[in-house]
């Protein structure tokens, strides 16, 4: 079996048309890969992953596991030399793999606690006992203590089709 990558010509541009207008003032330098760390623990290279964008290599980009590995953490966009904004860049990716249907299990399930509570993480009962400590409700005012808030959210959660988008809430 092949393992050449086969380009997109439109795939670059494309990512530029959508606002990444910086993508093509990578130069490689790496700066970006050195300072990740998420690639300190896994394969992933954010150096790599742009180099693969301003090449067009779509099917390789899109239906990616490195593609969810990014934390948005920012410490790239900070120190690149070139004012690249790598983590849009990313996200806007991201975006187009999930309208192919692409998604990391991990992000859907961070989906899914959206949808149930209006919160990507729960409150744990250590954060819950330190509110209380402080003279706080134990759930902040938000989804979380208002059912009705909740149930709005929730309507409109299914208005945009995002539970469709994660495999169903
Ligand atoms: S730090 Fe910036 S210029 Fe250097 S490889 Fe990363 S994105 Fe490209
Ligand atoms: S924003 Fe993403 S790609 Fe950049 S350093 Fe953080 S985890 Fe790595």
């Amino acid at each position: 079996m092949s393992n050449v990558k086969i380009p997109d010509p439109d795939f670059a541009q494309s990512v530029i048309d959508a606002g990444g207008k910086t993508l093509d003032l990578c130069y490689q330098c790496g700066t970006c890969t050195g300072s990740c760390p998420s690639g300190r623990t896994t394969a992933f290279r954010t150096r790599q992953l742009i180099r693969k964008a301003q090449l067009g290599l779509k099917d390789d980009i899109l239906p990616s596991e490195e593609l969810w590995m990014c934390t948005t953490c920012y410490s790239c966009v900070e120190r690149c030399p070139r004012d690249v904004d790598i983590v849009d860049i990313i996200i806007l990716m991201r975006n187009m793999a999930v309208q192919k249907g692409y998604m990391s299990e991990d992000h859907k399930k961070v989906g899914r606690s959206l949808i149930k509570i209006g919160h990507t993480v729960p409150a744990s009962d250590k954060l819950k006992q330190l509110r209380v400590s402080m003279g706080l409700s134990e759930n902040p005012p938000t989804t979380i203590a208002d059912p009705k808030a909740l149930a709005d959210f929730q309507k409109i959660m299914a208005k945009t089709g995002f539970d469709k988008l994660i495999g169903g809430a």
